[in-house]
């Protein structure tokens, strides 16, 4: 048994040895902004802007994913923006991945450089040819989105460490049980709990993990003093959601594979990229360093058009931007101003039925 799946094991049984007898077993939300707080403030819980006890369960569950501590956020790009403003200053030279989360891009380019912190991109693929000289943070995202380019994480992080820089993932589309990129070398992961940890598309979530404790406060002040918090309701609503996490993750996964499969093997579909596809030029890195391929698909039809037919013909496609939900979703990725061709699809596969989706998928391509 790997040690991600005894954390998991662990997870769903959270807090149970601290029940007293007619204690609820499931969680209670706690919404409040005020504790009691007699004489001396030296409380464990004092103002809700601080900390919150549904909080800190949805914190300690994806701590024992993550292998690491764990600050929630109220969003995945609240989580991002916390580690850049709680690490940069001004002068610093930070590396992104130039086909990585647009936001994370944006809001560099758009309030760090003015601040007078160095902006710098190159693409996921060949990641480290050129080397991590005078950079203080290097931000990695694994797999690149929406192309599924990947980069060796303990090879960069390796790297990136004897150049003197911090190294963050975003590790959002494998979620902690895909990578546990804190093992891989990683001093900081940085990640939406918005889409494959919550998992039904109804709530924003992020989270900071880090083994590091000078980060990891820094980050905790930085919520604390910027107010940028999560709700008790959404933290309980994002917990539950975590439970079903791994059961969700192998179907998915699992899911992913036949539709890839199925899809490069249709006349409709000009290429597909997944990980899990031996001719993927990500193969062998995610064969080495991931537990499974992922629930993300690339797909290139022959035209906007054929690409928007065969997603507004198809029964099990959620139309949406986003993913990691239980339903399959997609959508043209040009429509967003990325650098793909006009056909090409980003499909993130759901917990459907495995071959009730596939000839769901086969019915719409075959009317191409
Ligand atoms: C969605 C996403 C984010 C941002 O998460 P939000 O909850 O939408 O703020 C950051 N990184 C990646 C890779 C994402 O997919």
């Amino acid at each position: 048994m790997t040690d991600l799946a005894a954390a998991f094991a662990r997870l769903l049984h959270q807090g149970a040895h601290d029940l007293r007898p007619g204690d609820a077993i499931a969680p209670a939300i706690v919404p409040t902004t005020i504790h009691h707080l007699p004489d001396s403030p030296e409380a464990k819980y004092q103002y809700g802007r601080y900390t919150n006890a549904g909080w800190e369960r949805l914190e300690q569950a994806l701590g024992m994913l993550e292998g690491g501590a764990t600050t929630l956020f109220p969003s995945g790009m609240a989580a991002v923006a916390a580690v850049l403003y709680a690490t940069l200053k001004v002068g610093d030279r930070v590396l992104l991945p130039a086909d990585g989360y647009f936001a994370v891009r944006a809001l560099s380019q758009q309030f760090l450089a003015p601040l007078g912190i160095v902006v710098q991109q190159r693409p996921t693929r060949g990641f480290a040819d050129e080397g991590f000289e005078n950079f203080r943070l290097v931000w990695l995202e694994v797999p690149s989105n929406p192309g599924l380019d990947v980069c060796d994480v303990p090879a960069v992080a390796a790297a990136a460490h004897a150049a003197g820089a911090l190294v963050v993932a975003d590790t959002t589309t494998l979620t902690p049980l895909g990578l546990r990129a804190l093992d891989h070398g990683v001093d900081v992961v940085a990640a939406a709990g918005t889409k494959a940890i919550n998992g039904h598309s109804d709530t924003l979530m992020g989270h900071v993990s880090s083994r590091d404790a000078t980060i990891n406060e820094a980050v905790r002040n930085w919520r604390k003093f910027a107010g940028c918090v999560p709700g008790p309701f959404e933290a309980w609503q994002v917990r539950r959601g975590l439970e079903t996490l791994e059961i969700r993750y192998e179907r998915m996964c699992h899911n992913a594979q036949a539709v890839a499969e199925f899809l490069a093997s249709h006349r409709a579909v000009r290429a597909v990229r997944y990980p899990g596809l031996p001719g993927d030029p990500a193969h062998r890195l995610a064969r080495a360093q991931w537990t499974a391929f992922g629930f993300m698909i690339g797909a290139t039809f022959d035209s906007h058009q054929a690409a928007e037919a065969f997603l507004s013909g198809c029964a099990c496609i959620a139309q949406s931007t986003s993913f990691g939900g239980v339903h399959s979703s997609g959508e043209r990725r040009a429509r967003w101003g990325d650098a793909v061709p006009e056909g090409y699809v980003r499909l993130s596969i759901g917990i459907e039925p495995t071959q009730a989706l596939l000839a769901e998928f086969a019915r719409a391509l075959d009317t191409l």
